[in-house]
C-alpha cells in the first residue's frame, strides 16, 4: 500500500478572481508502514493535499497513484480507494449523527456492504483500537460523551472500515493536553502494533516530533523539507522563517550549542534533553 504523488498542482476556482494555487508541483511518495507527520502553517495546503490522497479533490495538474493505480484513471474504483485510505477530517465529531455510538461506528462498514453479523466485531475492534471500552460505550448517545471521546468515536468510524492507511487532519486540535497525549499514544500504537500506515497533519511541532518517523513540511503549497525529524529539525532557521519553529526542547539544545556547550545538534524529547544536560553536569563535576 503506497501513495505516490507526481507533479501535483491544485488550484481552487481556476480562471476566476478567486483563483488560489493551493498546491504547486508536489512530488511525494509514502510507503507502507510509515508514520508521516505533514506539517505547515495555516493555509500551506495540508488539508488540500490529504484530500487528494483518496480522490476527494481532483488534481489540476499531475497525478496521485495509490497502490499502482492512478486516481484519475476512469477504471479506478474510488470507493475502494476511500475504503483503503481512511481520511479523518478536522473536527470529525461534527459528523457524528446516529443515536448510538454503535450505529455511528457501524455506519461506514454497513455502507460498504459488510454483513450485519460482522458489524459487531468491526465496531468492537475499532473502539478498542482507539482505547474505548465497547461494552461501556456502544449503547450511549455520542452526544453525551466528552469532546475527546467523541473524537475517538469518530476515528473509530473510519477504522471500522479497516483502512490500510489512516490519514488524520489535525486530530488533536481543540483537545486538552491529556486528550491530546492519549490520542497521540493511540495513533502510535496503531502504527507500531497494528502496522498501519499513518499520515498525521498538524501545525504543532511538539505533537509531530513525538510520534512521526518522517516529517514533510509544506509552505505555500510546496514541500520545503522532507526527512526524519532529526534531519528536519537541524533546519531550525528555515522552520522559523516559515513560521513553524521547532519543539521547545530542540530550541533549548540549539541555544546551548550556540553558547558553546558540547551538546548534539538536535534533541527531540524532554527525556533525551534531560539525559544530555545531566551528562554535561556530571562531566562538569568531574573536572
Ligand atoms: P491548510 O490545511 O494547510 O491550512 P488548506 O489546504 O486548507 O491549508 O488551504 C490552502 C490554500 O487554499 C489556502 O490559501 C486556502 O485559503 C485555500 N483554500 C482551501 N480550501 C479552499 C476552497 N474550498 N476554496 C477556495 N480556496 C480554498
Ligand atoms: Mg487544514
Amino acid at each position: 500500500m503506497s501513495i505516490t504523488i507526481r507533479n501535483l498542482s491544485s488550484v481552487y476556482n481556476p480562471g476566476t478572481p478567486f483563483e488560489v494555487r493551493a498546491l504547486d508541483n508536489i512530488n511525494l511518495s509514502i510507503g507502507e508502514g510509515e508514520f508521516v507527520g505533514l506539517i505547515g502553517p495555516t493555509g500551506s495546503g495540508k488539508s488540500t493535499l490529504v484530500q487528494h490522497f483518496n480522490g476527494l479533490i481532483r488534481p489540476s495538474q499531475g497525478e496521485v497513484v495509490v497502490d499502482g493505480r492512478s486516481l484519475t484513471d476512469k477504471a479506478t474504483d474510488l470507493r475502494e480507494v476511500r475504503q483503503r485510505v481512511g481520511l479523518v477530517f478536522q473536527y470529525p465529531e461534527h459528523q457524528l449523527f446516529e443515536e448510538t455510538v454503535f450505529a455511528d461506528v457501524a455506519f461506514g462498514p454497513k455502507n460498504q456492504g459488510v454483513p450485519e453479523a460482522e458489524l459487531k466485531e468491526r465496531v468492537n475492534e475499532a473502539l478498542t483500537l482507539v482505547g474505548l471500552d465497547p461494552s461501556a460505550i456502544c449503547d450511549r448517545s455520542p452526544f453525551e460523551l466528552s469532546g475527546g471521546q467523541m473524537r475517538r468515536v469518530a476515528i473509530a468510524g473510519i477504522l471500522a472500515m479497516r483502512p490500510k492507511v489512516l490519514v488524520l487532519d489535525e486530530p488533536t486540535a481543540g483537545l486538552d493536553p491529556q486528550g491530546r497525549d492519549e490520542l497521540l499514544d493511540q495513533l502510535q500504537q496503531l502504527h507500531s502494533r497494528a502496522g498501519m500506515t499513518v499520515i498525521l497533519v498538524s501545525h504543532s511541532m511538539e505533537d509531530i516530533a513525538r510520534v512521526a518517523t518522517r516529517l514533510v513540511v509544506l509552505h505555500r503549497g510546496q514541500i520545503v523539507a522532507d526527512g526524519s525529524p532529526r534531519q528536519v529539525f537541524t533546519q531550525a532557521k528555515m522552520l522559523m522563517d516559515v513560521g513553524l519553529g521547532v519543539p521547545q526542547v530542540t530550541e533549548l539544545m540549539l541555544a546551548l550549542r550556540e553558547k558553546g556547550y558540547p551538546v548534539p545538534e538536535v534533541a527531540l524529547t524532554v527525556e533525551e534533553a534531560c539525559a544530555i544536560i545531566l551528562g554535561l553536569h556530571r562531566g562538569g563535576e568531574g573536572q
